[in-house]
């Protein structure tokens, strides 16, 4: 848990909403709350927004409710934000938005989808004649690029992998939105007036594109004389949804997608039908509320944009942005109000995932994990005893390999031997072994990625490399683990402090470094306030200094220890003969895995194959999952 930030200047992040709905499907997926009573941080001068500070994931968040929609007020909001909370590194403006059903990339969007926005495209800008509007097609509309972080932020998630992942993470979230899981302590019951109940495919309608949103039964008004896609419908119709007109379901449109939701709903698999799809992609930002088909798909094909909003063009320019937002019409004047709050709550599911995902990112950035560790001192001991960046070192890897698979490593997170190791308190090695060539470190990355899931652990990790002198040292593996570890717990630096103290960086580098090492990480992890660490260690093997040392460490640390290990090695027969004499060690031996080795290494090639084909379409159309 974080804890309490001292200023407004320790706030990262900032979540800004348009409607009451969207701001309490936020609140709802707040870990903790800063200022229960009153304003605990107040604003600069000249701020008239309101604030409510809290933390998610690690982060402090404050999260503002704009006075009102549109462009202006976004705009005159984001700049009093910007100057009471100045070290804002990511702003995610979360709510409902209008989406294109079918676009011109191919892919099927359906209410309650949610979008993220990879640029901003102001679709109204020019001038309104009388009769007609006349667009300034001469400027450049597509506002400015986003920053550097929030770039590669987004293009993490135009990966299929890292959506996917996202997206099964949403729908965990989504249901504590809902209020379907009782148990879980992120959810209070204060705010249980709002119903994010989801609507179910019955209540998502795309009708053919001529025809109207209007009064449908004979009326006095102007729908009356309402026949072509031009012809004006009456004030009311806006106000009211398809049902209360009279829409007729003769004119739905069938979609692919849609009848697979409808399948999962009628197999009682509400969960699955329920999960919003992902889309990253251009999102049109303007002041006119678009609500034909027809403009919708010019706008669509002229400007690329897959779904329409209102704010986003305000905040874009002012501040870092991300716009994730959930859909809750096609635009196209058909409306059932039921989709706003559940569009809302998975946009708020989505926002949360991506901000579990940024801690990732941003720590990258911030190497030495200085907005954890804020004494000076810390930071110093911590820089010094860094040895290499676990977490860097594992994206190198994943990168230079071309990416890391589901369906390379699924075979052994669900092999009942891990499972065991997983659930059996007792079992406390994880021992992988294989020749070289089977895919044991990628299968380790994936191991990593799914024991990450749970935000509750505690995950420390170090890939060994015999050609490369600093990650071959038994005593840099330490190293490593430990400076992984007070990254995720900070309280732990004191353990490290107290000897940087008395003997300088010395004691991290010099010939008898082992030594304090090995006490430092084993006091550490005697540490009560350390719940269920892993410890990951890849290639054993590659440790060629000191080897034998640190064999003997994770088998006493396995045997009298908490801590659970996992490790990854060749089989080489001294790595076998120390191993041997730790007790209740789980083996899982890729030579006695050949099929399932051998069917990762065959997905693995035909993926490296696909990538080569010239031309591939996203397949969203089959939505296999
Ligand atoms: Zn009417
Ligand atoms: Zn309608």
């Amino acid at each position: 848990m974080a804890s309490r930030p001292d200023g407004r200047d320790d706030f990262e992040i900032a979540i800004v909403c348009t409607r009451p709905f969207e701001y309490d499907a936020i609140l709802r997926i707040t870990d903790q709350h800063w200022d229960e009573i009153g304003d605990a941080y107040g604003r600069a001068i000249g701020d008239k927004n309101f604030y409510t500070t809290g933390s998610i994931a690690d982060f402090d968040v404050v999260v503002l409710l704009l006075p009102g929609g549109g462009k202006a007020n976004a705009a005159g909001a984001a700049a009093s934000l910007r100057s009471s909370y100045p070290r804002l590194s990511l702003v995610l403006l979360t709510g409902i938005c209008g989406g294109v059903p079918n676009t011109t990339s191919g892919d099927e969007i359906l209410l309650g989808d949610v979008i993220v926005s990879k640029a901003v495209v102001q679709y109204d800008l020019g001038y309104q004649y009388p009769d007609r509007f006349v667009e300034k097609d001469t400027i450049e509309t597509s506002l400015g690029k986003p920053t550097k972080n929030i770039g590669s932020l987004i293009a993490l998630f135009e990966t299929e992998f890292k959506r996917e992942r996202l997206e099964s993470r949403a729908a965990e979230l989504l249901e504590i939105i809902q209020g379907n899981h009782q148990s879980n302590d992120l959810q209070s019951n204060r705010w249980r007036k709002i119903s994010y109940a989801y609507p179910g495919t019955v209540r998502d309608k795309l009708f053919d594109n001529n025809y109207r949103h209007k009064h449908h039964s004979p009326s006095a008004c102007l729908c009356m004389n309402c026949y072509s896609n031009s012809d004006p419908t009456c004030d009311d119709t806006r106000n009211r949804d398809c049902h209360e007109l009279c829409c007729d379901d003769a004119f739905l449109v069938k979609r692919e997608r849609h009848g697979e939701k409808k399948r999962w709903e009628l197999d009682n698999q509400f969960k699955q039908a329920q999960a919003p799809a992902i889309f990253v992609g251009r999102v049109g930002s303007g002041d006119r509320v678009v609500r034909s088909s027809e403009e919708r798909d010019r706008i669509s094909r002229q400007k690329g944009v897959i779904a329409f909003e209102m704010e986003g063009a305000g905040l874009w320019d002012e501040l870092p942005c991300i716009i994730i937002k959930g859909v809750c019409n096609y635009a196209d004047g058909h409306q059932d109000g039921m989709w706003q709050c559940f569009a809302a709550a998975s946009a708020a599911a989505v926002t949360r995932g991506l901000i579990e995902q940024y801690i990732k990112t941003d720590k990258m950035a911030s190497i030495q994990f200085t907005h954890l560790l804020r004494k000076k001192e810390h930071q110093e001991c911590l820089a010094n005893l860094r040895v290499t960046d676990p977490r860097v070192d594992k994206i190198r890897i994943q990168e230079t390999k071309g990416g890391l698979l589901l369906n390379v490593y699924d075979w052994i997170v669900s092999h009942p031997d891990f499972q065991q190791w997983q659930d059996d308190a007792e079992c406390r090695l994880l021992w992988i072994k294989g020749d070289p060539g089977k895919g044991k470190t990628m299968l380790l990355c994936g191991i990593i990625d799914e024991l990450s899931q749970d935000h509750t652990r505690v995950i420390s990790y170090f890939f060994c490399q015999a050609t490369e002198e600093r990650l071959r040292k038994a005593a840099n593996v330490l190293r490593g683990l430990i400076w992984h570890l007070i990254g995720q717990q900070p309280s732990l630096v004191s353990y490290v402090q107290e000897r940087y103290d008395q003997s300088g960086k010395d004691i991290f580098n010099d010939h008898n470094a082992w030594y304090p090492m090995s006490e430092i990480l084993t006091a550490m992890l005697a540490d009560e306030n350390l719940e269920d660490a892993i410890l990951i260690i890849d290639g054993l093997d590659e440790c060629v200094d000191d080897r034998s040392l640190l064999l003997d460490f994770i088998t006493q640390s396995s045997s009298s220890q908490r801590v659970k290990w996992v490790i990854s090695s060749r089989n080489w027969p001294d790595i076998e003969q120390k191993l041997d004499s730790a007790p209740r060690k789980i083996r899982i031996s890729l030579e006695l895995n050949e099929e399932s080795v051998a069917a990762a290494v065959r997905s693995y090639i035909q993926h490296q194959v696909h990538k080569l084909a010239p031309f591939t379409i996203r397949g969203r159309q089959t939505y296999a999952r």
